[in-house]
């Protein structure tokens, strides 16, 4: 799986005709499945990456926000590149942001409390009349495909009070921030803009029929979901279970809990009894922890308290992504030298559905990053041949690896990995009696002596400093030189 996009995506409005150029070449290297940015109209017209929600109805058809199309181009283009990728065998996860809207039409007055930014069940003004804007009529839809207008009783706050001016968290009169959402500031229900109340019956309809209507027309096959800790953790169980009936197929879907704590990532899956998986956040973090250690990090900890390794079968594992990549709210990016020792061990293990970012396989040129080399190779690796009996050597503070000892279907199948972030070293792994008295190569360094395995299955495979190796028989380190730029 592949996230197709990263926040600084030129805002030609081509990019839904790019993802149709590239589909060949993906599924070649072995992507199947594509994450596509939210599709519809944000706040910020044809500037918005589409997390800041305007009209969920408008796929780029409507003038509205300054724009008939999104950044990432038409309706039309949008429809015909989902059609196009599902057509070649790629499956398409679109992007649902259901927490919040912004960009209303109209302004309403209500009677809000402003609570504590750090405790939102705080308290920190009298009711007061304020002046928000919560009132969205879409007017360039005028009506198509639904006549459901919002005003302020749809939602249970927001942020901005327009007559004083006034920046704060304003909670609406009679109403509650919606529980259970994540715990921290007392209640994170609210994130920005304004903000559902998805304990309004005329909320959950509004969006029920949205997403019937999405299912209908996009054809998707299944939905990433954003921000799913600030929205009552109940409704998505709910909701899915609505619109996997309507859409008659158990369509995957991916949310976005982001956390480090594993905790609340398996209660969060508790709640919506395992009806979605999350990204697995923690091993993102144990990434990052681990590469800025200086080497200090202990390797046997890199899995310890992660999702892949408590709940893999609910495990989207990721290395980066839009949010954590320079300038971004998030910002958490993993260093270069460690990012294909990340991919490695989020690629070639069975556990967990990899996301390869955007930005790792084409780079990002608003930064000046360029691709994570021997990223296609991974991906490659993956497709072809991590295949077969897993076993794990983490039983060092500095060089750990595993093995796949490969399996009947998958010609060539079988590998070893290793990987140390500190200095170089070596490690005696079994990788199978039916490879005795054959060579390994190891195909990130390609300069590397090979390493011949002993007649139990034996072989000494080794790792430069703050890298990984991949050993491969002498055929599969063939294919890759022919087929892998
Ligand atoms: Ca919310």
């Amino acid at each position: 799986m592949m996230q197709y996009f990263e926040w600084y995506l030129p805002n030609n409005g081509l990019f839904w005709d790019r993802c149709v150029v590239q589909a060949d070449k993906l599924l070649e290297n072995g992507i199947n499945m594509l994450w596509l940015p939210p599709a519809y109209k944000g706040a910020t017209g044809k500037d918005s990456v589409g997390y800041d929600v305007y009209d969920t109805y408008d796929l780029g058809e409507f003038d509205q926000r300054g724009s008939v199309a999104t950044k990432y181009g038409t309706r039309d283009a949008y429809l015909n590149a989902v059609q196009t990728l599902q057509n070649k065998g790629i499956e398409v996860l679109v992007d649902i942001v259901l927490n919040h809207m912004t960009g209303a039409d109209e302004l309403e007055e209500v009677v809000a409390v402003e609570n504590n930014p750090e405790n939102r069940e705080e308290d920190i003004s009298e009711p007061e009349k304020r002046t928000v804007w919560t009132k969205y009529t879409f007017p360039g839809r005028a009506g198509k495909y639904s006549d459901f207008t919002w005003n302020y009783t749809h939602f249970n706050g927001t942020d901005w009070d327009e007559e004083h001016q006034q920046f704060g968290i304003f909670l609406f009169d009679g109403k509650a921030w919606n529980s259970e959402t994540d715990s921290e500031f007392a209640n994170f229900d609210y994130l920005m803009g304004t903000d559902l109340d998805m304990e309004n019956p005329e909320t959950v309809e509004a969006v029920t029929n949205w997403g019937k209507w999405y299912l209908d027309t996009v054809r998707p096959n299944g939905f990433r979901i954003d921000a799913v800790k600030h929205i009552r953790f109940e409704f998505y169980r709910d909701w899915l279970k609505v619109l996997r009936e309507h859409y008659g197929y158990d369509f995957f879907a991916v949310g976005e809990y982001w956390s480090s704590e594993i905790d609340k990532l398996t209660h969060y899956l508790d709640v919506v009894e395992d009806s979605m998986s999350l990204f697995d956040v923690p091993l993102h973090f144990s990434f990052q922890d681990c590469s800025y250690s200086n080497g200090a990090y202990d390797m046997r900890q890199l899995l310890e308290n992660t999702l892949v390794k408590l709940k893999p079968e609910n495990a989207v594992t990721f290395v980066d992504n839009h949010d954590t990549q320079p300038g971004q709210s998030l910002f958490s990016f993993i260093p270069t030298w460690f990012k294909p020792i990340a991919y490695a061990l989020i690629l070639l293990r069975s556990q967990g559905l990899p996301c390869v970012f955007y930005g790792d396989y084409y780079g990002i040129p608003n930064d000046n990053i360029p691709p994570v080399p021997t990223l296609k190779k991974l991906i490659y690796l993956r497709k072809k041949y991590a295949y077969g009996e897993q076993e794990d050597y983490f039983d060092d503070d500095s060089v750990v690896g595993f093995v796949r000892r490969g399996d009947d279907e998958h010609e060539n199948s079988g590998m070893a990995v290793l990987m140390t972030n500190a200095e170089c070293g070596s490690k005696i792994m079994n990788i199978g009696q039916k490879f005795a008295g054959r060579q390994f190569y190891n195909v990130i360094d390609l300069t590397n002596a090979p390493v011949t395995i002993d007649e139990e299955g034996n072989g000494e495979f080794f790792v430069d400093g703050g890298s990984v190796s991949v050993w491969v028989n002498e055929n599969v380190y063939r294919d890759i030189c022919l087929n892998i730029e």
